[in-house]
C-alpha cells in the first residue's frame, strides 16, 4: 500500500489478526494430536499474512511449513530464512523446478513425471503425496514410487474430515497406513485440522493443520477449543432513519415494513464481504453490543445494517463482521460458505493489523 501510514491507521474496514490466539490454537492441536504441528501457511496463511503468522509460530516451536504454490514458497522463504522447512503442495512441473531450488524448498511430487524431473534436476529434499481416495493429487497406492534419494515424507489427505462419522476417514487411514509400511525410515503426515480430533491413529508423526489454526473450527462450526483469530471490522460511516414506503440499496434491495433505523458499513465485496449474504436473509453483524442484520444488497464499499433495535448506535462504532463475537463459522454458513473462503476472500484493500 503506498497510502501514508496516517491514512492507513484510519483505513475504515481493518482486518485484526491476534497472534497470540494463533499461538494458542498452535498448541491446542500439537495436545490433542499429541504430534509435532506442521503449519499449513498457503494462501498468505488464508489470508491473515503468511510472514507474520509463520513468524510467529516458529517462536512457537514449529519448523516445517507447507504453502500451495512456488511462488507463495519463495516468498516465505525470503521471510523466514533458511531455517525453515518449506514443502510446496503444488509438487514440481517443470517450469518452477529452479525456483524450487534457488529458495530450498521441498516440492510434494504427485506423479511420476515430477519424480523424474526432480530426480533429473538434482532437486534434492521432496515430499511426496499418496492419494487415498480423494482423486484429487497425488500417486494411487498402487503406482506408488519406490522409496528413493531425497524422500523425506510421505503424505496423503482426507476427504471427510470434518465428518468424523464418514466411514471415508477410517478407510483413509487404513489405506494409508497400508501405504505407510513401504517407507519405514520415512515421516508420515496425515490429518489436516479435522484430522488432529479424529484419533490418535490418525496423527502419524506429524499433522498438517490450516484452519484451525486461524480460528476456524474443525467441523465446520465454531468449537470451545479453538480461538478467534481473525477479526474483520468495519466502521459506520453514516447512521439514517428509513420511512416505511422507502427502499435501501441497489435494486431496492430491502423494503422495510416499520420505521428503521440504517447504519451504512464501510465494507463491501471490494473488501471481501461476500456478495452471497444478498437476499440470504441470516447476515448479521456483531454491533453496538448485539448481532444486526445486514439488509438489502450488499454494495462495492458497504453494506447496510439494520440498527433500529440499537438506535443509539453511531458514526465511528465498529462492526464485527467475524471475531470473538461472530464467529468465523457462523458468519460463513450464513453467507452460504465455509469459513476457509471467507477468511481467503479478505482483500488486499484491508489492512492487516496484528495483536501479540
Ligand atoms: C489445505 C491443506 C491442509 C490444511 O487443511 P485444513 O483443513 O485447513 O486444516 C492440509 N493438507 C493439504 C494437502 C492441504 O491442501
Amino acid at each position: 500500500m503506498s497510502a501514508s501510514p496516517a491514512l492507513y491507521d484510519l483505513a475504515p474496514a481493518v482486518l485484526t489478526v491476534d497472534l497470540d490466539a494463533l499461538a494458542r490454537n498452535y498448541h491446542t492441536l500439537a495436545a490433542v494430536s499429541g504430534r509435532p504441528v506442521h503449519p499449513v501457511v498457503k494462501a498468505d496463511s488464508y489470508g491473515l499474512g503468511a510472514a507474520a503468522c509463520a513468524r510467529r509460530l516458529i517462536a512457537e516451536g514449529a519448523r516445517t511449513f507447507f504453502v500451495a504454490r512456488a511462488a507463495e514458497g519463495v516468498a516465505l522463504r525470503s521471510a523466514l530464512g533458511p531455517e525453515a522447512i518449506i514443502y510446496v503442495l503444488d509438487g514440481c512441473h517443470g517450469d518452477v523446478i529452479a525456483d524450487l531450488k534457488a529458495a530450498d524448498l521441498r516440492p510434494v511430487v504427485n506423479q511420476p513425471g515430477q519424480l523424474q524431473a526432480w530426480t533429473a534436476a538434482n532437486g534434492g529434499a521432496w515430499g511426496l503425496q499418496i492419494d487415498t481416495g480423494m482423486n484429487r493429487l497425488g500417486f494411487r497406492p498402487e503406482n506408488a514410487p519406490d522409496p528413493s534419494e531425497g524422500l523425506t515424507l510421505v503424505m496423503s489427505h482426507l476427504a471427510c474430515a470434518d465428518e468424523p462419522q464418514s466411514p471415508m476417514n477410517r478407510r483413509q487411514r487404513d489405506t494409508f497406513a497400508g501405504i505407510a509400511d513401504r517407507y519405514p525410515d520415512t515421516p508420515k503426515s496425515f490429518a489436516n485440522s479435522g484430522g488432529c480430533f479424529l484419533g490418535d491413529d490418525f496423527g502419524f508423526d506429524a499433522v498438517r493443520p490450516g484452519v484451525c489454526l486461524y480460528g476456524g473450527g474443525p467441523e465446520g462450526r465454531p468449537d470451545p477449543r479453538i480461538a478467534a483469530v481473525a477479526t474483520f471490522s468495519a466502521e459506520v460511516v453514516q447512521v439514517r432513519d428509513v420511512p416505511v414506503g422507502e427502499t435501501v440499496g441497489y435494486s431496492c434491495g430491502f423494503k422495510p415494513d416499520r420505521p428503521t433505523r440504517i447504519a451504512t458499513v464501510a465494507a463491501g465485496y471490494a473488501d471481501g464481504v461476500l456478495r452471497s449474504y444478498t437476499g440470504r436473509g441470516s447476515g448479521q453483524v456483531w454491533l453496538n453490543d448485539g448481532l444486526r442484520p445486514i439488509v438489502g444488497r450488499v454494495s462495492m464499499d458497504v453494506i447496510a445494517v439494520d440498527v433500529t433495535d440499537a438506535p443509539d448506535t453511531a458514526v465511528g462504532d465498529r462492526a464485527e463482521l467475524f471475531g470473538a463475537n461472530r464467529p468465523l463459522d457462523d458468519a460463513a454458513t450464513a453467507a452460504g460458505t465455509i469459513s476457509y473462503e471467507l477468511i481467503t476472500s479478505i482483500t488486499p484493500r484491508v489492512p492487516r493489523r496484528y495483536l501479540g
